[in-house]
């Protein structure tokens, strides 16, 4: 399944796209990834969902990516005893280490450590942003709160703190079995939600050992003022725009996003733009005009993928959305002021190897005007290395291993194929001749550029370039 669109699809799997068929239909639609959200997924049903794409796969004869979205400790209010309470503002509101049903002076916090962390002048957000409390007072009891914006609040909702540094791991003993069991199944890529601190996403890497990769969502200004940090021990990233417009003004989440495309691809990490891109077609065939642009921007940065979550997890039109993004995103891809605008954010190669290779690789392929930039890669890292040059010529990426194509499967015009590997140069010229003009890349008389390590197998060790002909017809 040829796709010449470079930037790819997220879609999150849901009660809308519980079956083969939708599933089918999404990925012929333009889907290069699924999304499980273990904020609604049961591990049985996240094993069914699995079971499904991977045949889907075999069906199709392409390597779609696996998203595995853990949901994080997202923190919540008790309850009422009268299950809602109206907070007017001005007043007076405390949050206690009490579990007794609330009322509208009080209410438990059943989250000792956040209490402990609380300093007076903290905003507290409470059900994504719709009442805003200011913390007076606090100690390790409880935190007396004043009301800036009013409202009604009911058992157990959400509370965001965004200026408060939570003195927990994003990884809650629910994240750990969701990981373990999303392991088992091979996904391919593990989200970890509410990641503040660098040592977060290392504590998660511990734990996964290389068995998938790993990516920060961006959705806290803690992980915005550690950013660079961050991105750093990431394998890749997300601007998780839900959660980022309730921590931090609305108006600030464009600029944000801009910044962490840059420094993603700045260090060559895949970074996937997410939350409501297409939110109308939840209910209509139709995106509003304003999604368009939205998607657009996206594309126009050179995100490495957009993703869709409720629209294809649980709207009516999870294939039209999906549809939607992909010509949205051909159509920008073939705009004349799109290459112009990839090209002007290319940030210096890094003093390796691979990242000089990848540039060589680059100039060479647009000096000749060859077909494709075939890359032989173990682990993917030289596949993402060449995409974070934004060539324009398509990388294909050959590797012996699935895992590595599954990855590979959600990184900026790639196009990743599991091949049988290579046992000397030669072969891995020829064999990267065939695939071009199997995978249809070029025909007999195209040129193509070969990209390797030398011993081949040995990761990191990209030292290799080399323009070929093809000349074979696939046999
Ligand atoms: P969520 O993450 O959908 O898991 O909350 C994405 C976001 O916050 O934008
Ligand atoms: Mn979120």
């Amino acid at each position: 399944m040829l796709r010449m669109r470079r930037c790819k699809i997220i879609a999150t799997l849901g009660p809308a796209s519980a079956n083969e068929a939708v599933v089918a239909a999404l990925v012929k639609a333009g889907a290069d990834v699924f999304r499980i959200n273990m904020s609604h997924a049961t591990h049985e049903q996240m094993r069914a969902q699995i079971k499904i794409i991977r045949t889907v796969e075999a069906e199709l004869n392409t390597r779609i990516g696996v998203l595995l979205d853990l949901q994080g400790p997202k923190l919540r209010i008790g309850a009422f005893a009268d299950r809602a309470v109206k907070l007017v503002k001005g007043a007076t509101f405390t949050l206690d280490n009490n579990p007794a049903p609330g009322d509208n002076a009080r209410v438990w916090l059943p989250h000792p450590e956040i209490l402990l962390a609380l300093r007076p002048g903290h905003t507290l957000l409470i059900d994504d942003g719709k009442v805003r409390l200011t913390v007076a007072s606090a100690d390790a009891g409880r935190a007396v709160a004043i009301v800036e914006i009013a409202g009604e609040i009911s058992n157990r909702k959400g509370v965001s703190l965004p200026d408060t540094e939570i003195p927990v791991s994003p990884m809650t003993a629910k994240d750990r079995a969701d990981l373990e069991a999303g392991l088992q199944e091979g996904v391919d890529w593990i989200a970890v939600s509410f990641v503040q601190r660098p040592e977060d996403v290392v504590e998660v890497k511990k734990l996964t050992r290389g068995r998938a990769l790993v990516m920060s969502k961006i959705e806290k200004p803690q992980a915005i003022s550690r950013l660079d940090e961050i991105v750093e021990v990431s394998d890749g990233l997300m601007v998780a725009r839900g959660d980022l417009g309730v921590e931090m003004p609305l108006e600030r989440v464009p600029g944000l996003q801009k910044r962490i495309n840059r420094t993603a691809r700045r260090l060559g990490k895949p970074v996937v733009v997410a939350t409501q891109m297409l939110e109308s077609m939840i209910n209509a065939p139709v995106p509003t005009r304003a999604e368009v642009s939205d998607v657009a921007t996206a594309v126009f940065e050179g995100a490495d993928a957009v993703m869709l979550s409720a629209e294809s997890a649980a709207g009516q039109y999870p294939v039209e959305a999906v549809a939607t993004m992909n010509k949205i995103a051909a159509e920008v891809e073939r705009d004349p002021y799109y290459r112009g605008i990839i090209s002007a954010q290319r940030a210096v190669p890094e003093a390796t190897g691979a990242d000089a290779i990848a540039v060589a690789a680059r100039n060479v392929a647009e000096t000749l005007d060859l077909k494709a930039i075939v890359a032989w890669t173990s682990s993917g890292a030289t596949a993402m290395r060449i995409a974070r040059e934004r060539p324009e010529a398509p990388v294909l990426a050959l590797t012996p291993h699935p895992e590595t194509a599954g990855r590979l499967a959600l990184v900026w015009g790639v196009h990743a194929i599991v091949a049988k590997d290579a046992h000397d140069i030669d072969d891995m010229s020829s064999r990267a001749c065939k695939w071009a003009v199997r995978e249809g890349f070029g025909k007999a008389g195209d040129r193509i550029i070969v990209v390797a390590g030398v011993p081949f197998g040995s990761p990191g060790a990209t030292n290799m370039v080399r323009i070929a002909l093809l000349d074979d017809e696939p046999d």
